[in-house]
């Protein structure tokens, strides 16, 4: 008796290696189709200067509606379409919709903004630039409006090649942050040598905030290094007041995050920007 179980244990447990197989090709297939069928969108969320409430961005962050399944949130397709490479074409689709949209913004007169575009380490090919170049003058958009965030995994190998790309894009006007800074593993040594704009403490850090003394002793020393580094700071999942209140006392420049706002589809976006709902 003791063998049949584990024999239907076995068996059981292949089956449902099978059925993730099957379920993360059906993803990959469907995010295939997504890429051409209006199931993707981009959610916007705002980002602020600490010192006077000043909008000074938003993130773009891409959302899928799949007709059966609903929302299927990015943390669940990203990783797979990095590890598939359908991630290229995705960035494509972003860079793309994220340009546009900001293109809609300033023909209807919104007031501007820089918006950020998260860009995986697939993505960061010596490639990158020129597309980046070419998206921003087919809209006919200022590249000082258009940010990218990359993470320290595009930072892991062959670092001479990534500055490369990095002073190719930063040449153009376009800024570049360190997306949830602390978490990869990168060297401080090779920090100095990139043209980052701004570091980027991620929200686990944020979170601990004010009651967990390392999460605390992490945040201010983000801070610190970018300020000595001479790059500006935010804070990325701020929700509470006291987190907000203690990023301001340990001199952090900006902040995002459900306490102002959640990322928001172009149109309520818009509608804030219009109404000034967000303190300016
Ligand atoms: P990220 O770039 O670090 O983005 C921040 C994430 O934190 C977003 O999750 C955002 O909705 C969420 N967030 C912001 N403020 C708060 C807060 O106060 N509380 C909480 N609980 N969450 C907050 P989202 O949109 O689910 O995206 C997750 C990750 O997926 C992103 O992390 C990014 O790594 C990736 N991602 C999203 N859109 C894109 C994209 O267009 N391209 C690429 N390559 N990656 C993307
Ligand atoms: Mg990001
Ligand atoms: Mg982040
Ligand atoms: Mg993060």
């Amino acid at each position: 008796a003791k063998q049949g179980v584990e024999a239907d244990g076995v068996e059981f447990y292949s089956e449902d290696m099978n059925q993730g197989m099957q379920e993360r090709m059906r993803i990959e297939s469907g995010l295939r189709q997504a890429l051409g069928n209006g199931q993707l969108t981009l959610h916007y969320q705002p980002k602020f200067a600490i010192a006077d409430g000043r909008l000074i961005g938003a993130e773009a962050l891409v959302r899928w509606t799949h007709p059966q399944r609903g929302l299927i949130p990015p943390a669940e397709f990203i990783p797979l379409a990095e590890a598939t490479g359908l991630v290229v074409q995705l960035g494509e689709w972003v860079l793309e919709a994220a340009c546009a949209q900001a293109q809609a913004w300033k023909l209807a007169g919104v007031q501007p903004i820089r918006v950020a575009v998260n860009v995986s380490a697939r993505e960061f090919t010596p490639a990158l630039p020129a597309r980046v170049a070419d998206t921003l003058q087919r809209y006919g958009l200022e590249p000082a409006w258009l940010e990218l965030e990359i993470t320290e995994s595009t930072l892991m190998h062959n670092i001479d090649r990534v500055i490369g790309i990095m002073d190719r894009i930063t040449a153009q006007g376009v800024t570049l942050s360190l997306d949830d800074f602390g978490t990869g593993y990168s060297s401080l040594s090779y920090l100095k040598r990139f043209p980052i704009d701004t570091l980027k403490i991620d929200r686990s850090f944020t979170t601990g905030i004010p009651n967990d003394a390392n999460d605390c002793a992490i945040a201010s020393t983000i801070i610190s290094i970018a300020q000595q580094l001479k790059h500006k700071v935010i804070a990325e999942g701020v929700e509470t007041p006291e987190q907000l209140g203690f990023l301001q006392r340990s001199g952090c420049d900006e902040v995002q995050g459900y306490l102002f706002s959640k990322p928001l589809p172009a149109e309520e976006f818009e509608r804030a920007l219009r109404e000034r709902s967000w303190a300016q």
